[in-house]
């Protein structure tokens, strides 16, 4: 380690302590004294996507973040909220241990993670996601989270998942169909 400020290539460290994803070393340059910090971060080996038509694609959390930015766009969400969820996703797609995963377990992934955080966000993914050929597709998805809701109650702690304008709102899709 190069000392930044008379390029000494000695140094030792005087603290280090885990931080985040990595570790944080305090050190003292051997010549001329100085103190500065390295972080350590563990660099995974590349991650390759297998699109639908068996294509390979390097992994890009540039293209995740878009995605969750779409379908999250002007939720009330918390500030850094599309970033953490581009953390742990990402955390949980290296987790896997594999060089190549399916574009499905990275869609699928996200879905499970919208579904806890954001109804709507979650309606808009599935939506481009699942391709939704029409409004009995949609339908379906929203009935899912409807019953789902009533047999479980959200979670102390957990976001607000609709106020209740977006709940009339997914109540008239609901009804649409079904004659009066
Ligand atoms: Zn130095």
């Amino acid at each position: 380690m190069q000392c930044p400020y008379c390029g000494h290539h000695d140094s030792r460290v005087i603290d280090s302590r885990e931080v985040n994803d990595g570790i944080r070393r305090r050190r003292q340059c051997l010549s001329c004294e100085s103190r500065f910090t390295t972080y350590e971060r563990l660099q995974p080996a590349s991650l390759f996507v297998i699109k639908k038509d068996n294509r390979r694609e390097e992994f890009n959390r540039a293209k995740l973040l878009t995605g969750l930015r779409k379908a999250c766009e002007k939720r009330p969400l918390p500030a850094g909220i599309i970033d953490k969820l581009a953390d742990d996703i990402e955390a949980a797609l290296y987790q896997l241990g594999k060089a190549e995963i399916p574009s499905t377990t990275i869609g699928d992934l996200v879905m499970e993670k919208l579904k806890s955080l954001d109804h709507i966000a979650y309606i808009r993914f599935a939506s481009v996601y699942r391709e939704f050929a029409d409004i009995t597709m949609l339908k379906q998805v929203v009935d899912s989270l409807v019953t789902g809701e009533s047999e479980l109650p959200p979670q102390a702690g957990q976001l607000s998942l609709l106020t209740p304008e977006e709940l009339a709102g997914v109540t008239k899709i609901r009804n649409k169909r079904s004659p009066k």
